[in-house]
């Protein structure tokens, strides 16, 4: 039996590089339309709509700031010209800041809570009701969001939240809407670029990873295909940690 091809548009935030780019590549695969947002990442961006569109699907990417609440209600305008309606939105758009309890500004925290935690809520908000019967909200979330450290205050903080959000989310928007989270460990990516170059530190995660190795963003983009997949529609509210069992 031949693979059932997808129809609908994702919105996938923070799909121009890194897991939300591994996420729109999987997605345009199973025949989904995938709008792509951007922050910075302009040529970033065009590649991957190019790579997108070879896969024989529609794809545009927008620019937004997410961390900036001002903008999203323009952002919101501009994707409905385009998209009356979606068939799912996965909100991967991050970024990490850590430190200690001592060294941690209003502003990195504001940041971090910011795009993080607010504009997924925010983007939920808008857009559920575009959403359409059987169509799913994914949130990419964090193991930092189950686990805590001393470190990075902000940065757990907005992934629990996360997590919480989902759940509620997903008895609001029951039976039409499914809305999960996926809690990835240490994956490869920019977000952790400057680390990654400490061999001790890269090492280090090898060995408190019973898989032994980092992550891959396709190991990521896959469980977010398998959430969206409307084949799955009893999961709803769930977080599914992938990171190779480092939570354990
Ligand atoms: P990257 O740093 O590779 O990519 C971050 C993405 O977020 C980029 O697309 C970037 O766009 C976008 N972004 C950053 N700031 C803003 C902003 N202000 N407004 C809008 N978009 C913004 O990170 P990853 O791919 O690793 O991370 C993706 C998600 O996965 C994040 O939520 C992260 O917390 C989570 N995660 C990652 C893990 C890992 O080990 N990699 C582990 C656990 C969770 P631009 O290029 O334009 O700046």
């Amino acid at each position: 039996m031949g693979q059932i091809k997808q129809t609908g548009t994702v919105l996938v935030t923070g799909g121009n590089r890194g897991i939300g780019k591994a996420i729109a590549l999987q997605l345009a695969g199973s025949g989904y339309d995938v709008v792509i947002t951007y922050n910075s990442g302009s040529d970033e961006a065009e590649q991957t709509v190019k790579e997108i569109q070879e896969l024989h699907v529609q794809s545009e990417a927008l620019m937004i700031d997410l961390s900036r609440k001002d903008e999203i209600p323009g952002f919101i305008t501009q994707l409905k010209e385009s998209n009356p309606s979606l068939f799912a939105i996965v909100n991967n758009a991050g970024i990490y800041t850590g430190n200690t309890l001592s060294n941690t500004t209003n502003d990195d925290w504001e940041k971090v809570i910011s795009l993080n935690l607010s504009a997924p809520f925010y983007l939920a908000r808008e857009l559920a009701s575009s959403i359409v019967e059987g169509g799913s909200i994914v949130n990419i979330s964090s193991v930092y969001g189950l686990v805590t450290d001393p470190w990075g205050y902000g940065y757990q903080a907005s992934k629990a939240g996360l997590i919480h959000i989902t759940q509620a989310l997903a008895k609001e928007l029951a039976p039409r809407v499914r809305v999960n989270c996926v809690a990835p460990g240490y994956i490869r990516t920019d977000i952790n670029k400057e680390a990654r170059e400490n061999v001790n530190f890269r090492a280090k995660v090898e060995k408190m990873t019973p898989m032994g190795r980092w992550g891959e963003v396709e190991d990521v983009a896959r469980v977010v295909e398998f959430l969206i997949n409307p084949a799955n529609s009893f999961i709803t509210g769930q977080t599914f940690v992938v990171d190779g069992g480092i939570s354990l």
